[in-house]
């Protein structure tokens, strides 16, 4: 097996980092939350020559998940994730779509939601599903424990925390998914997440104002 490596898209007027996964020798992988810009997200894939086998959602907020459906029908593959306390989120992307001026949005529909304790894997690259509500009351985290590695989408982010004012926000949710699930598993392990840079669950530990 390959490294794992990480590929970053900034997408949909968020700048939201859709992520492609993928092993560093045979190129195959995933695309985490493909919120939209679904022509410069296969440009990526073909430019690198990376196939992917399937689409994984972090959560339902339209710059995750807005383009999913678009991305699934040009590749060919299956929508995975996120929790299904989502679904109402997913629903309702059309609709949010026509709220913030983005063009194309569609609801999500995926072939399968996913529970805490879940795995999912592409070649021998497996991920925990852990499910982080707070941000979004669906929103899980893929984390690679080999590789100690998490992609945490809008729960966590570099000195600061996702937002909790949207629909089905809950801070102290949010906080109890960081502080009871992500750090505990190591100061070492790297993240990505759904806007910024990334950084290590350490740093945050030790800095991060709404962690300290
Ligand atoms: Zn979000
Ligand atoms: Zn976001």
């Amino acid at each position: 097996m390959g490294q794992l490596n990480a590929g970053i898209v900034p997408v949909t007027p968020f700048q939201q980092n859709c992520t492609i996964l993928f092993d560093m020798d045979d190129k195959h992988g995933v695309v985490v939350d493909p919120g939209g810009d679904i022509d410069k997200v296969l440009a990526v894939l073909k430019d690198n020559a990376i196939i992917a086998e399937a689409i994984w959602i972090t959560h339902g907020h339209i710059d995750h998940a807005g383009g999913a459906m678009e991305l699934k029908e040009a590749l060919g593959v299956e929508i995975i994730g996120p929790h299904e306390a989502d679904k109402p989120l997913l629903d309702n992307l059309e609709n949010q779509g026509r709220r913030y001026g983005i063009a194309g949005a569609r609801d999500c529909v995926p072939d399968r939601f996913l529970s805490e304790g879940d795995t999912v894997s592409f070649g021998s690259h497996v991920f925990e599903v852990l499910h982080c509500p707070g941000h979004a009351p669906g929103h899980v985290v893929y984390y690679n424990r080999a590789a100690k590695f998490a992609h945490v989408g809008d729960v966590l982010f570099r000195g600061s925390v996702g937002r909790t004012d949207l629909p089905g926000g809950d801070h102290a949710a949010l906080i109890a998914s960081i502080k009871d699930k992500l750090l505990p598993l190591g100061d070492d392990i790297g993240f990505i997440c759904g806007h910024g840079p990334g950084g290590r669950f350490g740093e945050e530990r030790r800095t991060n104002p709404f962690l300290t």
